[in-house]
């Protein structure tokens, strides 16, 4: 089945907005086993929403278009369509009713005109409902056995209809026997290296399609057979999990936080952070892991010295004689987080993230990450290309995949004896002599 996607905005076309539902809508199409053959971006404009559509059809067997179904003047998508399938608009009395309920639960009241428009369907379509907001969603199938679906533009109405009514409705027209693909996701290594080992691995497994993404957490890497050999794909992800070893996330974990939060939740730990160039986005990486509550206490994100001393309580001296940006000062923002009690576990950054701020011996993207786990610090330093915001983003990634290398170390690490007045020992701590 080729399904292609159409998008309507001028704001998408003067880079005003990102077209962050494409990328909700491809994802879930892959899912599915039919990502999309094709995106067109047109303007709000009634004639090349038309043509685009059109020429999409002859290509396709279901096109999904998104945006344009609001009550503006502006909002053209369902004129458009309805002219191609060559058949009336009609209010629907039972959707406008929908609509006005909605508007009302949140004490909004609209003209009557603008309810009636979007209450419009071209004759003959189906709708999918929007619980998010005034305009549903509208299923059409065409004289040829097409489909075109049309959603709308807002990603908190478009996104939930795309997984809760599109998904399940298009799912049971993708022809059975096509295999999903495969996802694998590995950290810390880059993507060159993960194509060599996924190359290594696949060499008796021909016919398989392979797609490498790299993520700031590490490499996605997707592999699918066209011929639907669903046995190659199950052999190419034991192989290909083979050569990744340790750095390859454990089958169906969604990310590198999900995975850090489960080792954690294993050994019933807590963690905590402390940014100081990373500004906060360390945290905000954390948080964005459903559930994390359970396992993370706090980011404090001290960016001036006085902070750091006031709230992780390191030495003014430290920072005097070694710089804020400096392994010393890092070490003592670890000792600073574990010392403040209830945590086990703790990561922290300072780092140069540019344009200006460099200093004799320590260039713009001069990073020092440290980790941890109660009984000795690792702190190493980088030093990362890029811009300001690649040097932060470079530095949320690393600091997370060195958590996740701490974290695995201790979990395999055979427990040690307890002695009185000794403390558990830091696998992760290099003695220096
Ligand atoms: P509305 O009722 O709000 O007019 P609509 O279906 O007509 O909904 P648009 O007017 O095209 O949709 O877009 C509404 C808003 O949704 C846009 O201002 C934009 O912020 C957002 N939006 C539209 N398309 C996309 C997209 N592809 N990705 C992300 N956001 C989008």
């Amino acid at each position: 089945m080729t399904v292609e996607v159409l998008c309507v905005g001028d704001e998408l076309l003067r880079g005003e907005i990102v077209n962050t539902n494409l990328a909700h809508l491809a994802a879930a199409l892959a899912g599915i086993g039919v990502p999309p053959a094709r995106e067109t971006c047109v303007p709000d404009d009634r004639g090349a929403i038309r043509r685009a559509a059109a020429e999409a059809l002859e290509r396709a067997e279901v096109v999904l278009t998104i945006g344009g179904l609001g009550p503006t003047v502006d909002d053209v998508t369902r004129p458009a369509v309805a002219d191609l399938l060559g058949v009336p608009l009609r209010s629907d009395p039972e959707i406008a009713a929908g609509i006005v309920a909605f508007l009302r639960r949140r004490g909004v009241t609209v003209p009557e005109e603008a309810v009636r428009n979007q209450a419009c369907l071209p004759v003959g379509a189906d709708i999918l409902p929007n619980e998010n907001g005034t305009a549903p969603g509208i299923w059409c199938e065409t004289a040829r056995g097409r489909i075109i679906v049309l959603l709308p533009g807002p990603p908190r109405e478009c996104c939930p209809m795309v997984d809760n009514h599109l998904l399940p409705r298009l799912r049971t027209r993708v022809p059975p026997g096509i295999p999903l693909p495969v996802t694998i996701r590995s950290c810390g290594l880059p993507e060159s290296v993960v194509e060599q080992r996924v190359e290594t691995a696949l060499r008796e497994l021909p016919g398989l399609t392979k797609a490498y993404c790299a993520e700031p957490t590490g490499v996605r890497v997707r592999i699918g057979s066209p011929a639907g050999d669903a046995a190659a794909l199950t052999r190419a992800e034991q192989r290909i999990r083979g050569e990744l070893g340790d750095c390859a996330l454990p089958p169906g974990c969604p990310g590198l936080v999900h995975h850090i939060g489960d080792l954690l939740r294993r050994k019933e730990w807590r963690l905590a952070a402390a940014e100081s160039c990373t500004g906060g986005l360390l945290g905000a990486a954390i948080t964005a892991c459903p559930g994390c509550s359970a396992w993370f206490a706090g980011s404090a994100v001290t960016y001036a010295n006085d902070w750091k001393v006031a709230f992780l309580g390191v030495p003014d001296d430290i920072l005097r004689s070694h710089g804020a940006v400096s392994a010393p000062v890092v070490e003592s923002m670890l000792e600073g987080l574990l010392s403040r009690g209830a945590v086990q576990a703790a990561v922290a950054v300072s780092g140069i993230a540019g344009p200006a701020g460099e200093v004799p011996g320590k260039p713009v993207g001069t990073v020092f990450i440290g980790i941890s786990l109660g009984a000795g610090n690792d702190v190493r330093r980088f030093l990362f290309p890029g811009d300001r915001d690649s040097v932060r983003v470079r530095a949320v990634g690393t600091a997370l995949t060195l958590l996740r290398s701490a974290l695995l170390e201790a979990s395999a690490a055979p427990a040690p004896i307890p002695t009185p007045h000794t403390r558990e020992p830091n696998p992760l701590r290099k003695e220096t002599p």
